[in-house]
């Protein structure tokens, strides 16, 4: 059985532990370095970006979370997480920068009028469209070399992955829909 954590510091994380013990995974939270023995994979969940940013600075998390991404163990960044996993340099300020995945992002990108939504999304790798809520999103403006675009929503990157890592900027946990955090478990071998 594949053990999965969320990280346990702000935001949505009920959620995703809720969504991941529907689908059979063994899904732990996680607050400390200590936590993170034995995890297959780790889902940096949606919320406030400056929040768990500075709480993985306080918690002294970075240089685990650092090692986990070394190890090529599978990890998913939704949302607020997408941000943090991201190697952005004008919209992330230094100390929230993990840099795992190469892109550029605009936070709240979506503007204040639409800023959450519901669509559809034609997601690379799963053959049906796939219900997506998006709260406060953003998106990624441009991806290096070694990144895949995943999905678009009106030409906007919500969707991408580089290797190990996996980026959403909408919530896959808030709907049973689970077919993006299906695709996820199936990164972990
Ligand atoms: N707007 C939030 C941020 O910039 C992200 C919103 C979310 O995670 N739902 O961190």
């Amino acid at each position: 059985n594949k053990v999965v954590g969320v990280l346990d510091l702000q935001g949505a994380v009920a959620e995703h532990l809720i969504a991941l013990r529907n689908l059979g995974v063994n899904a732990v939270s996680v607050k400390t370095a200590e936590d993170f023995v034995g995890l297959d994979g780790l889902i940096i969940p949606g919320g406030e970006s400056t929040a768990i940013g500075r709480l993985i600075r306080e918690q002294g998390l970075e240089d685990v979370l650092r090692t986990f991404y070394q190890e090529e163990k599978a990890i998913f960044g939704t949302c607020a997480g997408l941000i943090l996993c991201s190697t952005d340099k004008s919209h992330v300020t230094e100390d929230l920068r993990l840099g795992f995945i190469e892109m550029e992002v605009e936070r709240n990108g979506f503007g204040r009028q639409i800023a959450s939504f519901e669509t559809y999304l034609d997601f690379s790798g799963i053959d049906r469209k796939v219900e997506a809520v998006f709260i406060r999103a953003p998106y990624i403006e441009s991806v290096g070399p070694k990144v895949k675009v995943l999905a678009t929503v009106d030409q906007k990157i919500v969707a991408a992955e580089q290797g190990n890592v996996l980026v959403t900027a909408h919530h896959p946990e808030l709907t049973e829909d689970y077919a993006v955090l299906t695709y996820f478990l199936e990164k972990i071998v």
